[in-house]
């Protein structure tokens, strides 16, 4: 997991979507949920909604959706060649 490049604080998956999203495409260096928030004065429950609104849109910068409403079922593919 990248470091935040301001605080050094963990920079998860989605953390790291936005900063792709709405920092630079070719960031290289992470921000932080918390330091995004500042920077773009905005909080991090507005950064959270709008990566969920990207995620559903199917943005590929985001982590996909787990798939809701759907039972696993248990045991497997058997598929014998
Ligand atoms: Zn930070």
């Amino acid at each position: 997991m990248p470091r935040c490049r301001q605080c050094e604080g963990p920079v998860d998956g989605i953390a790291v979507a936005l900063n792709l999203k709405i920092v630079s495409r070719q960031a290289t260096e992470f921000l932080c949920l918390r330091c995004l928030a500042e920077t773009f004065r905005t909080t991090e429950e507005a950064l959270l909604e709008a990566a969920d609104r990207y995620r559903r849109a199917g943005c590929i910068l985001f982590p996909p959706l787990p798939p809701s409403g759907h039972s696993s079922a248990p045991g497997g593919g058997v598929s014998r060649g």
